[in-house]
């Protein structure tokens, strides 16, 4: 393995020579930097591609190292429900049971409690159901308090945005926010339905954010400092 100094700190990188590439590129991962080059590339000029992105390798290493640990699909495993920890409880069923939710526990019984996709797949199910009738009925509350009509609402499972607002005055929430809590649900909403206002960011548009929701630039902070969290299930 090689490594380059970034700014004091020796960085370990992996080095792939590939026949068939004609760039040189760069991916940090879990495994850390590697670095992918064509052939007969000097080293020099690996390094000095390094020290270009110098500044691009430090973020992207710390957004891993600072990145939660993966879930793990166990009993006993912690979740989340509207900003409120709550805990997965599993149990071996001869046949396939209803979700169940006792506002503490979350209760899957199934035939295979081990398998990860599964239990996964039936805790995603049970969190789009609850996302649908909590942003339904926000969207009808915020809807009615700016003065327009509810716009047709849809979840989404976009990778980078929580929601969002088409011409056609469609709202897109993402389902994974149910995991937070509610004042953070509240902003998401009043932000895409201030949209049906101002279709940008101008400062006309803010004014109609904060009409619905006034603390919403903490708000938005508070999600952007969760977004890794509530991304894991
Ligand atoms: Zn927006």
């Amino acid at each position: 393995m090689s490594s380059i100094i970034i700014s004091g700190r020796e960085i370990p990188y992996t080095l792939k020579i590939s026949a068939r590439r004609r760039t040189l590129g760069l991916r940090i991962d879990e495994r850390g930097l590697t670095v992918h080059i064509p052939k007969r590339v000097p080293q020099h000029t690996v390094e000095s591609l390094l020290q270009d992105k110098s500044e691009w390798i430090a973020r992207k290493l710390a957004e891993w190292q600072d990145r939660p640990a993966a879930m793990q699909w166990q009993d006993g495993a912690a979740l989340r429900y509207l900003g409120q920890d709550i805990q997965l409880s599993l149990r071996v069923d001869a046949r396939n049971r209803a979700v169940e939710f006792d506002s503490a526990r979350l209760y899957l019984a199934l035939p295979n409690p081990d398998d990860d996709a599964t239990v996964q797949r039936k805790v995603a199910q049970w969190y789009r159901k609850q996302a649908l009738v909590d942003f339904t009925r926000r969207i009808e509350l915020l809807a009615a308090k700016l003065g327009v009509p509810k716009p047709p609402m849809f979840l989404s499972n976009a990778r980078t945005r929580w929601g969002s607002c088409n011409s056609r005055g469609e709202i897109r929430l993402h389902w994974r926010l149910i995991q937070a809590p509610p004042h953070i649900i509240h902003y998401v909403v009043a932000h895409e339905l201030a949209h049906l206002k101002e279709m940008n960011h101008s400062p006309k548009f803010w004014a109609w954010v904060e009409k619905l929701c006034p603390d919403y630039s903490t708000a938005r902070q508070e999600l952007k400092a969760l977004s890794a969290q509530l991304h894991l299930v």
